[in-house]
């Protein structure tokens, strides 16, 4: 059999955004190369609201999507097209800033944990002036099912198919054809999820510890990223529990522009976000 084997292993590092909140940039910070069609990942946890509280007040983004995922906490999301939403333990959101959005995303919280993840998606050039468009996705609205094997598997976007059973996702993408899914392994659990050869496929341990058959001896800690080559089978095992977010796409293999909030194909493209921006004419 031929198996996807571990390209890399590495941990997030330290980061500050917003305001000033704390967060693990886990891929596409300084030295932290993307993952195409993934541009970034954040994870925030913390139960010190000093790390949280400041938020990300007003700001753009233009030429990629955003989905953020809520372990615990609350989160209050505006924008400029008028849509308020509010992320609680479980829900997502599904933001696809296209040609442009100017949002706020706020704690409604003033202590306890605040804990997720935020995702960047990259949009193929053809779609990166679109409309942009917005969606809550509460927990309720999210596939969510256990395996034969015990595991639990939050499906959020994409085909969840471990041989037995098939569950589509929440959300549907063209393009990078996106997959995301929350697994929750009790321990000694195994899970072979089906992947399309040629896309990129990422795991990210947030609890516990992680086998992957073929990197024998290595188990992945919490707080791990691993990068999988492109084609073959995946076979993950646990000894003793973990939980993991499994995000796999197609890449696009197109040339990467990208300032700050900003992730365009070209120089150019980029100059115009920044003028289109500052002359009230991003959104
Ligand atoms: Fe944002």
């Amino acid at each position: 059999m031929n198996l996807r084997h571990v390209l890399a292993v590495q941990p997030g590092q330290p980061a500050s955004d917003g305001a000033g909140v704390r967060l693990n940039r886990v891929i596409g910070g300084p030295g932290i190369e993307r993952f195409d069609p993934f541009l970034m990942l954040d994870e925030f946890a913390s139960d010190d609201p000093d790390d949280y509280i400041a938020g990300f007040p007003p700001h753009p983004h233009r030429g990629f999507e955003t989905i953020t995922y809520m372990l615990e906490g609350r989160m209050r999301h505006e924008d400029h097209l008028g849509n308020v939403g509010l992320l609680q333990s479980g829900d997502v959101q599904w933001m696809t800033a296209a040609r442009g959005i100017i949002h706020s995303e706020m704690p409604e919280q003033e202590q306890g944990t605040m804990r997720g993840f935020q995702l960047w998606l990259n949009l193929p050039a053809q779609d990166k002036l679109g409309e942009p468009g917005y969606r809550d996705i509460p927990a309720s609205a999210i596939p969510r099912l256990k395996t034969a094997a015990g595991i639990e598997a939050v499906v959020i976007a994409g085909l969840f198919d471990d041989g037995e059973v098939q569950q589509p996702g929440a959300v549907h993408k063209p393009h990078t054809e996106p997959q995301l899914f929350d697994l929750r392994m009790p321990a000694g659990s195994r899970l072979a999820p089906r992947l399309a050869d040629g896309h990129r496929v990422m795991l990210y341990v947030y609890e516990g510890e992680l086998e992957i058959a073929g990197a024998k001896g290595q188990p992945i800690k919490a707080g791990r990223l691993v990068r999988l080559s492109d084609l073959g089978e995946l076979q993950l095992e646990s000894n003793t529990g973990a939980s993991l977010l499994l995000i796999a796409g197609k890449p696009l293999g197109e040339p990467i522009v990208q300032y700050g909030p900003f992730v365009m194909n070209t120089r150019e493209e980029i100059e115009q976000a920044l003028r289109d921006f500052r002359d009230g004419a991003l959104a």
